[in-house]
């Protein structure tokens, strides 16, 4: 959905194509995908070899709501961002407290001040740790520039600010 360019008719062709890519043939697969840009490609789920399964899946694919009305899902963004921020809150809501009203919003305001700051961090390196759902692969995890807190000097400031104005 999110490489569409808020085009309909571009949305349903490119779940239409999900079939092909399943068949392996990329021709008409998105330039940004991994089948496109890795010269050692290889599908990670079988092969749709049997035209009643290659039909099944069409098939399947063109009874989704996203199909039916894509106008519907032009617009729909990666969910990144949500699960990131629900995540970082998390650091100021503990879940087994149940906090005051004035404590919860102060809390929230807090984690979305922290996130804001944060958000976007650069990398500073990679790091290659052992899968922990397939224990004989490595994967590379990205080590994040160290968090700069400078939310809070400004915080102190304003209140410093409001203080002196009273
Ligand atoms: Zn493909």
């Amino acid at each position: 959905m999110k490489n569409c360019n808020k085009d309909p008719v571009k949305l349903k062709l490119s779940l239409l194509n999900i079939v092909e890519h399943y068949k392996n043939n990329h021709e008409h697969c998105n330039e940004l995908s991994k089948c496109k840009n890795d010269s050692n490609y290889e599908p990670t789920k079988y092969l749709i070899k049997d035209p009643k399964a290659e039909m099944l899946l069409g098939r399947a694919l063109t009874n989704t709501q996203v199909y039916k009305s894509p106008t519907d899902y032009v617009y729909c963004m990666d969910s990144y961002y949500m699960e990131s921020f629900n995540n970082a809150i998390l650091q100021y809501h503990d879940k087994r407290i149940n906090f005051s009203k004035e404590v919860y919003i102060l809390r929230t305001s807090l984690a979305v001040l922290d996130w804001n700051e944060h958000v976007n961090r650069q990398t500073t390196s990679l790091k290659t740790v052992q899968d922990a759902k397939n224990p004989r692969r490595q994967i590379q995890v990205k080590i994040l520039k160290r968090k700069s807190y400078n939310m809070w000097s400004e915080i102190w400031d304003q209140l410093v600010q409001i203080y002196l104005d009273l």
